[in-house]
């Protein structure tokens, strides 16, 4: 009976410590992320918005006959905007460059989604 006992109750003691040691990381964990989110919640956006992307000047030489679509910067040159729209309206030349579309087809597409063509 004895050695049941001792067996039974090595058994139950040895999880206990490494609950504990859980607990205490889980515990541990949860303030680093905390703290880590709160340092690194600000930053993502201001970075990803001030990275200006850099555009082949094929993509460019298309932006160069659009005027931004957004609205609100002063019918920028979409060449010389770097607002959220200008960038996607650059990343979508840049798509359809990437996928072999001739630079008109991309032109009046380009105007089809967002429009402010110059001509
Ligand atoms: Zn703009």
């Amino acid at each position: 009976m004895s050695t049941r006992k001792n067996s039974a109750g090595g058994g139950a003691l040895k999880p206990l410590p490494m609950i504990l040691g859980a607990a205490a990381l889980i515990v541990l964990g949860m303030l680093l992320s905390t703290v880590l989110v709160d340092q690194s919640a600000p930053s993502p956006a201001p970075g990803a918005a001030t990275v200006t992307p850099v555009y082949s000047s094929a993509v460019l030489d298309i932006a160069k006959d659009f005027y931004c679509a957004c609205g609100s910067c002063g019918q920028e040159e979409l060449v010389v905007c770097s607002c959220d729209t200008a960038i996607q309206e650059k990343n979508y030349i840049h798509d359809l460059l990437e996928k072999g579309y001739e630079k008109r087809s991309i032109n009046a597409t380009v105007q089809a989604m967002f429009g402010g063509g110059k001509t």
